[in-house]
């Protein structure tokens, strides 16, 4: 059987120490620290809820480098949220929370990054917040930190600094669903397999980028990512 067209090209996140991370699925936690769901008018005692992003919406930032995005078109509030990424070495369904860890092969730092304003127009309407959320080039990601050479991350820093100006601090620890139970639930509604990442959520402190913005994210244990906005 021949393709009548081009095979579309397989996204791809770098590896620190060597090697790429094929890219399958992107799924994204919605409000998972209690701050940030308070600063979107929530309680943070809701049960988790889901959304996904396209995986050629990654924009693979090499260790030591600045990626770059283009400011999107159709909004005029175009936001960073940082967030710690769990990638996926070992498929499954109905994984336990406690067996997860298994299934994890490494982690790096990733920014889900929003139009705002058309995700809020979607909400109000309550239609699907596609527009606002999985749009091109709306996951920069860092190089893949394998989880060998980590252990499993259960605390430390979560930050993001716009220009030099601290916007966004947290904690993993503060995570309302944590990495294992998100796995739990994730694979409860989808099968999950090698090449999945997952976009564990933001803490407080989400707010705009404008050209020329430089965004520093960091998690502790992972290092940094660097993204300017064209
Ligand atoms: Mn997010």
């Amino acid at each position: 059987m021949n393709d009548v067209i081009p095979a579309p090209a397989q996204a791809r996140v770098p590896v620190s120490g060597g090697g790429t991370f094929p890219v399958h699925r992107i799924y994204c936690v919605g409000r998972n620290y209690a701050e940030h769901a308070v600063e979107m008018g929530f309680t943070g005692r809701e049960p988790p809820f889901f959304f996904l992003k396209p995986a050629d919406a990654v924009v693979p930032v090499a260790e030591g480098e600045t990626g770059q995005v283009e400011y999107p078109s159709l909004t005029r509030n175009y936001h960073h949220e940082i967030e710690l990424v769990v990638a996926i070495g070992r498929g499954g369904r109905d994984i336990a929370a406690a067996q997860a860890p298994q299934h994890i092969w490494g982690y790096a730092v990733g920014l889900d990054m929003t139009r705002r304003d058309l995700q809020g127009d979607m909400k109000k309407q309550g239609r699907p917040w596609c527009i606002g959320k999985a749009f091109d080039h709306s996951a920069p990601i860092g190089p893949l930190v394998p989880k060998a050479r980590t252990g499993e991350l259960l605390a430390g820093a979560i930050t993001l600094s716009v220009n030099g100006s601290l916007k966004q601090q947290g904690d993993l620890r503060e995570l309302i669903w944590s990495v294992n139970e998100t796995i739990e639930q994730i694979s409860a509604a989808w099968t999950l397999v090698p090449g999945d990442l997952i976009f564990t959520g933001t803490p407080a402190g989400v707010g705009p980028v404008a050209r020329g913005d430089v965004m520093e994210g960091a998690i502790a244990g992972l290092g940094t990512l660097k993204v300017a906005v064209r």
